[in-house]
């Protein structure tokens, strides 16, 4: 396996200025074994949620800020699955889904995006920080797999033309997944208003053509480092820049003096009504799953 640093757990940003196309590629390997090993998923729910966490990836690399963050989130009233959330800060990652483990068995094996969520809606929220700049789209949860309700986001509420493939498989006890984010941008990352994007610009169907003839074989493989997957859709372009790559890895911001503090701001009697037979409280983050034991004499004396 190459030791590039281009293989696993990386995003890299792409530019291909005679175009006026922007592309961000990710590869995601023991990040995925690390954030699903915390859980105990069926695999119809680490598929998803690795693709997710992909998915994120690509969305978190668009941030302009490193403190940035971004969030992701499907949510319905009645599907098999009522929440997913994943988030972005700095190349951390996390995520958790919350489903219904019956109504998932009944569904087979390869169910669609709409056996498992329903009707629902997806919701993107850039952060970022030093600019004072957050926006939030929401919009129906539609099409066959992520990637579809990625695009049809991008395409709704930012009325930006997007290609997203998104890819991941278990192979021998260990996760992969990669994916590719291509937009086009006539106007500029900072341009004018979105408004006035044509959809139909002659240059966008042409990358759009090169990066959707990306297999998902190659999206996993960790033989092939991301320059030369992009290598291989763009070669024949007259320049492609990438930028440099931006690590990967597991990360949670739980944290047991915050939740003391939570629990501190209950009453005392609902305190009292909380503590379990083992004389803790326990608050679990679902994130990461961890649990937080926490006794009354903690929290009084905050
Ligand atoms: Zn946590």
């Amino acid at each position: 396996m190459p030791t590039d640093g281009l293989s696993q757990d990386v995003t890299i940003g792409v530019t291909i200025p005679a175009r006026d196309a922007r592309g961000r590629a990710a590869r995601l390997g023991p990040v995925l074994d690390s954030v699903l090993s915390a859980h105990n998923y069926p695999p119809v729910i680490e598929r998803l949620l690795a693709e997710a966490l992909t998915l994120t990836a690509l969305l978190g690399a668009l941030l302009k800020e490193p403190e940035g963050q971004m969030t992701l989130q499907a949510q319905t009233q009645s599907g098999v699955i009522d929440l997913l959330v994943c988030d972005y800060l700095g190349g951390e990652l996390r995520g958790y889904v919350r489903h219904d483990p019956a109504r998932l068995a009944d569904a087979g094996p390869n169910p669609s995006l709409r056996t498992l969520f329903g009707k629902g809606h997806l919701a993107v929220t850039f952060d970022q920080p030093a600019a004072k700049e957050r926006y939030q789209g929401i919009v129906p949860l539609d099409g066959e797999n992520l990637a579809q309700a990625a695009q049809s986001y991008f395409a709704q509420s930012e009325q930006i033309p997007s290609l997203v493939r998104l890819a991941a498989e278990k192979r021998e006890g260990r996760w992969s997944a990669g994916g590719i984010l291509f937009q086009h941008l006539p106007e500029g990352e900072e341009g004018r208003a979105r408004i006035h994007t044509q959809l139909d610009h002659p240059d966008w169907p042409h990358v759009a053509v090169l990066a959707g003839s990306v297999k998902p074989e190659e999206l996993i493989d960790p033989d092939v480092p991301l320059d030369d997957l992009i290598w291989r859709l763009f070669h024949e372009e007259a320049e492609v820049r990438t930028f440099a790559p931006v690590r990967l890895s597991r990360g949670c911001r739980c944290d047991p003096d915050y939740v003391r503090s939570v629990i501190a701001r209950f009453p005392e009697e609902e305190r009292e009504a909380m503590v379990g037979p083992d004389g803790f409280i326990t608050v679990d983050c679902a994130f990461c799953s961890t649990s937080f034991p926490i006794t009354l004499e903690e929290v009084r004396s905050k």
